[in-house]
């Protein structure tokens, strides 16, 4: 894949942002359309405290205007989550054409915690009584899942038949595509606390990636300052 960028995620994940359309100032450019004046030069400043009005006052249309395209290799309960999001377009890598290698996540140590009391869904601080051991039961468990998805293969079986036994850990690839306002939307959400910590990490690479493009939109969204 030819990147822009990309940062590494989990333990063999990353997330690449490969193509963008539009700038910081695009936005501000489109809304001008609204006077028939979207031709006249304005300063950097103009534009700025423009999209900063269009962004409190959710005008959020010429966000749409920009455009970015990332590339996740991530667990399959990661992509799981990000999927969710029904307004980027995504083309995911087919096991039922391509044969999955064994690369599962394992997550470390620090990760085998308890339950939280405080939502229904996450996980707390506390660690489990034995957290190496924890571990060490995902990666035995996903290796034995490996090795019965290579022995259906050799019995010939189909790959969209094998890969009955992965686990939701494999490692998946996808190509994601969406508008800027849509992505702002999806980092709030994947970026609050309430989110999943692994995905959380997907989408604060995703944060990075994007901030040297559009600082200022960004910035404008609330997305910096833990709005
Ligand atoms: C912390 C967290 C926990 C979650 N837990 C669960 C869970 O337990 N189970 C579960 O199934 N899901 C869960 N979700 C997924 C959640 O319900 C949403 O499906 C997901 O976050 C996508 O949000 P969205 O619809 O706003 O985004 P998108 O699908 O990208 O849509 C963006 C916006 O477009 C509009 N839109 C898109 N499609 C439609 C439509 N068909 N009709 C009307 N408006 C539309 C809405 O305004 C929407 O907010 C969870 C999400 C989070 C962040």
């Amino acid at each position: 894949v030819a990147t822009v960028s990309r940062i590494d995620v989990l333990d063999k994940g990353f997330v690449a942002l490969v193509d963008v359309m539009g700038n910081d100032r695009t936005p501000a450019k489109v809304a001008r359309t609204s006077f028939n004046n979207n031709n006249q030069l304005r300063t950097e400043e103009q534009d700025a405290k423009l999209v900063r009005y269009l962004v409190e006052h959710k005008h959020t249309t010429p966000l749409e205007f920009c455009q970015v395209r990332f590339y996740f290799k991530a667990p399959i309960f990661v992509a799981r989550q990000i999927m969710r999001h029904r307004t980027a377009s995504i083309n995911e890598v087919s096991y039922r054409y391509v044969e999955a290698k064994e690369e599962f996540y394992v997550p470390r140590s620090w990760r085998m915690v308890k339950k939280a009391t405080d939502n229904k869904q996450g996980s707390s601080d506390e660690q489990v009584q034995f957290p190496e051991a924890a571990a060490y039961l995902v990666l035995k468990a996903g290796r034995e899942a490996v090795a019965a998805y290579c022995e259906l293969l050799d019995h010939g079986v189909a790959p969209e038949i094998a890969r009955t036994v992965l686990p939701l850990g494999l490692y998946t690839e996808w190509e994601w595509c969406c508008d800027l306002h849509n992505t702002i939307h999806f980092l709030k959400l994947r970026l609050d606390k309430h989110a999943q910590w692994e995905t959380r990490q997907y989408a604060e690479a995703m944060l990075q990636l994007l901030l040297p493009v559009f600082p200022n939109i960004i910035e404008a969204s609330g997305l910096t300052n833990g709005d």
